[in-house]
């Protein structure tokens, strides 16, 4: 039986996805050839790096002017990239959890790094909202959604300097206003594909900006010039987001993934602030609707490894927080079904039946 997958990443595929990608590695289009055996250059991987590329620009209608790279390195190889391509003498970062300070720890690097605000205090439970982007920095860096702590940046924010968000857990899962920003990164393996591809979505006035040489490899100019071919893409990633998107646009688009996910946190999230044994752990304005962290309140403290026991039981799995929150994080990413949810929250209302003081 197919399990409830609340894993953070890399997480769930669509069944169709993962049936499709199946095939691709089998036959690939009935052309007697495995989609993992084909030569990059050739034209039916170029359809599909073609497809791939259209369906990101439509999907999260991106406008004229930008360029979409589908890269390895992951999300983290992003956090040196950016600043050695843009970071020329002062960055502004938003510090909303670990990932965000990887991302600081990497500009530091290659020049002033001005940490404009941090949620650090409360162990990055909520997202900052008193700072001033300075006007002299020659870019902003956010993490929309904070994978570990369950926060997330909903609002596409105005930045008076290019903004530059790491979307590695919520990209596709609402619409994005991508006018409003320089650069959108992540890796594949929350929301989109399995792990291996990162894309970035850059706008062209931001290229060739360094005063510094680069590596080649780094270079985003390199990556536009030969569309993503520089040297071997990880094809077979690229081919199963792909394969993610033409599901999501079946499905609807962004817009819709926005309605079921509310829909799905809602669910849980309800259940959580009713049910006295369990609470949440992040502010609830800022709470994710991708990763949903909560604990066993006070006077239950104890029965934590029995809740993960008892919902393991009911083919429930990736549900224990992270180590630096602890307690449970279900994510609730767009492949995850409704279904899923309900499971949860049934078993959070039977435990409380049989616990509850
Ligand atoms: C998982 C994650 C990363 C790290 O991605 P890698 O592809 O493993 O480098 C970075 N940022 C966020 C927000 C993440 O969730």
């Amino acid at each position: 039986m197919k399990k409830h997958n609340f894993s953070a990443g890399p997480s769930i595929l669509a069944g169709e996805v993962i049936e499709n990608t199946a095939k691709a590695v089998s036959d690939l289009n009935g052309i007697g050839l495995s989609v993992m055996e084909i030569s990059h250059r050739g034209k039916d991987f170029q359809a599909i790096m073609d497809e791939t590329v259209a369906l990101f620009k439509e999907l999260l209608d991106i406008p004229d002017g930008y360029q979409v790279l589908f890269l390895g390195g992951g999300a983290s190889m992003q956090f040196c990239m950016l600043p050695y391509n843009l970071l020329n003498k002062k960055a502004a970062y938003l510090e909303t959890g670990v990932w965000a300070k990887k991302a600081i720890k990497e500009a530091q690097f290659f020049g002033e790094v001005d940490v404009i605000a941090s949620s650090k205090d409360k162990n990055f439970s909520y997202i900052p909202s008193n700072y001033n982007i300075p006007k002299d920095a020659d870019y902003f860096h956010i993490t929309t959604n904070n994978t570990i702590y369950g926060t997330e940046i909903k609002e596409d924010i105005d930045s008076p300097v290019p903004l530059i968000a790491d979307m590695s857990s919520d990209v596709f899962s609402r619409p994005v206003d991508v006018s409003k920003y320089g650069m959108i990164y992540g890796g594949a393996q929350k929301n989109l594909g399995p792990a291996g591809v990162t894309f970035v979505i850059i706008r062209e006035d931001l290229l060739g900006k360094a005063e510094r040489p680069i590596p080649t490899m780094l270079n985003y100019q390199t990556h536009v010039d030969s569309g993503s071919m520089f040297n071997t893409p990880p094809c077979l990633p690229i081919y199963t987001c792909m394969e993610t998107l033409r599901w999501l646009k079946k499905l609807g688009g962004v817009k819709k993934m926005q309605e079921l996910n509310e829909a799905k946190a809602r669910l849980l999230y309800d259940e959580i602030d009713r049910n006295e044994l369990f609470v949440g752990t992040a502010a609830k304005e800022d709470r994710s609707l991708m990763n949903i962290c909560f604990v066993m309140n006070e006077q239950y403290k104890e029965l934590e490894q029995e809740f993960l026991t008892y919902a393991s039981s009911l083919g429930m799995v990736g549900l224990k927080g992270h180590r630096s929150v602890g307690g449970f994080r279900a994510s609730t990413y767009n492949a995850l079904p409704v279904e899923s949810v309900k499971a949860l929250v049934e078993a959070m209302q039977e435990f409380e039946k049989k616990f509850k003081k």
